[in-house]
């Protein structure tokens, strides 16, 4: 296995060097079987074999990293809650709106059109608001120069 990746010194990660799935893991080969590159370090360096269904974590969030040191054994909910964590899963999303409002109960609205797409209550509230103010500003212009001829004046003398 040493052979088989290249220490980062800057990040301390084991960085695996042979295949690399498609979403980015390091692949290895144990027991007749592919398993991720970061499962077999934790076969050879963690517990992992007590109890295969567990989930191998890694506190670096580099998928290709073998290093024990960075790795720790989780369940399936640890494995979502660490993916939300490092929002790069779709699931994160959907906990907060884009602007990072949460998506709570009281928070929520669904589109009339598509009940299924959640809105952010936060965010509508700050564009109505914002939407106003263009609006009150532009009108309030208008408003101005129509009231004063010396701006129309000026505007055709140029
Ligand atoms: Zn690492
Ligand atoms: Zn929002």
């Amino acid at each position: 296995m040493l052979s088989k990746f290249e220490i980062d010194e800057k990040t301390g990660c084991w960085n695996w060097k042979k295949s690399v799935s498609r979403n980015g893991y390091g692949v290895a080969f144990r027991n007749g079987k592919n398993v991720g590159a970061h499962r077999l370090a934790a076969y050879t360096f963690l517990d992992l074999d007590s109890d295969p269904s567990r989930y191998v974590l890694h506190r670096c969030d580099n998928r290709l990293c073998v290093n024990p040191k960075h790795l720790f054994l989780g369940t399936q909910t640890d494995n979502m809650q660490d993916s939300i964590n490092k929002g790069r899963n779709a699931e994160s999303r959907k906990t907060h709106c884009p602007k990072g409002h949460p998506y709570s109960a009281e928070n929520t609205y669904l589109l009339p059109s598509n009940q299924k797409r959640r809105r952010c209550k936060t965010c509508r509230a700050l564009w109505d608001k914002e939407k106003a103010e263009r609006l009150s500003r532009i009108t309030g212009k208008r408003i101005f120069k129509r009231g004063n001829p010396l701006l129309y004046k000026s505007k055709i003398d140029l």
